[in-house]
């Protein structure tokens, strides 16, 4: 409900028609089996910092894997962003790679977001929140705040998200829930997200409980997507219903039937304004060096051979086989 209602507050005309440009562009590739592209991406992603304080064993920020450099995105560079795309673009996951509460600037830029009437959606550990920052991101209009929180029991929590601690993980989303009731705001929709491993499969509906008691309004079990390849498998659940693998390793379940929607309606921006193909695109370097401006680089070469690739099943990147998107 709060979701639906977030929603409805961005829509303009402009948005809508972008949006069925979008599907229109998509359908018309699929019936030509070349890309073309009519519209702006109506779904953004945009890093606010490549970083964070915590070390998952499946995430290459958490390992140090990550070979692109790190850093937080300006206000500026934000601003760039939404004047060149920001009146087609109706939803921003606030989140790429790293931890969103590191860039001081968060709440300034859920405002710029929130005066343009996107809806804008934050992914977080939760482990820097005070209720001085919930009350900043009450007051920047977000709509949206995903906790991710992976265990009932501390070793259950430490067994991924290393370094962090599950009282204040849960501590976070009572912040969050009593600011919001403080200030009588409709807004963040706060949701709890575990990603199911083997040290949690057993504990979901205990991990749902104390997430609805403690003020969330919803409760989303992941599957988990191994970056180590092997080396990370004994995180992976013994119930064959959570994986995103089959049994001979990684390779994703089904067929690569339909060509990838994302790549006509969804743009994910590194802290440094670089365009990703997606966010399985962590290295931010399946398009190459885009230097042209974020529309440009949207329509670019590099980005339709891409999406030809998508529509004919041949040359996709690696990263499509992994993908449970
Ligand atoms: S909290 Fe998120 S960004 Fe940080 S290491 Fe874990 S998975 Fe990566
Ligand atoms: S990895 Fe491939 S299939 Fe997955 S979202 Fe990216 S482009 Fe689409």
């Amino acid at each position: 409900m709060r979701r639906l209602l977030g929603i409805t507050k961005s829509i303009t005309p402009i948005r809508l028609l972008n949006l069925l440009g979008v599907y229109v562009g998509y359908g018309i590739s699929i019936l030509l089996r070349r890309p073309v592209v009519l519209s702006m991406p109506s779904f953004i992603s945009v890093e606010p910092v490549c970083g964070c304080n915590l070390a998952c064993p499946e995430c290459p920020v958490g390992t140090g894997e990550l070979r692109r450099e790190k850093g937080v995105m300006a206000v500026e560079t934000l601003v760039q962003i939404l004047d060149s795309i920001g009146k087609r673009a109706m939803w921003v996951n606030l989140f790429f790679q790293g931890e969103p509460l590191l860039n001081p600037n968060l709440p300034e830029m859920v405002s710029l977001f929130t005066g343009r009437k996107i809806f804008t959606s934050i992914s977080t550990n939760g482990l820097l929140l005070t209720s001085t920052i919930a009350e900043q991101l009450v007051g920047s209009g977000l709509k949206e705040v995903i906790f991710s929180i992976d265990g009932a029991s501390e070793e259950e929590y430490l067994a991924y998200r290393r370094g962090g601690s599950l009282q204040a993980a849960w501590d976070a989303v009572s912040i969050m829930a009593a600011v919001r009731k403080s200030k009588r705001a409709m807004f963040p929709r706060i949701v709890v997200q575990s990603l199911i491993t083997s040290a949690n499969e057993y504990s979901l509906s205990k991990i749902r409980s104390k997430a609805l008691k403690l003020g969330a309004d919803a409760v989303e079990f992941k599957t988990l997507h191994l970056h180590r390849g092997v080396d990370g498998e004994h995180l992976l659940p013994i119930n064959k219903r959570y994986l995103r693998y089959t049994a001979e390793g990684k390779k994703r379940k089904g067929f690569f039937r339909l060509p990838c929607f994302r790549l006509w309606s969804t743009a994910v921006i590194s802290w440094d304004g670089a365009l990703a193909l997606c966010c399985m695109d962590k290295e931010v370097e399946a398009l190459g060096d885009l230097s042209e401006d974020l529309p440009k680089s949207w329509r670019s070469p590099a980005f339709n051979k891409l999406r030809h690739a998508s529509l004919v099943g041949v040359g996709v990147p690696d990263i499509c086989n992994q993908c449970s998107l």
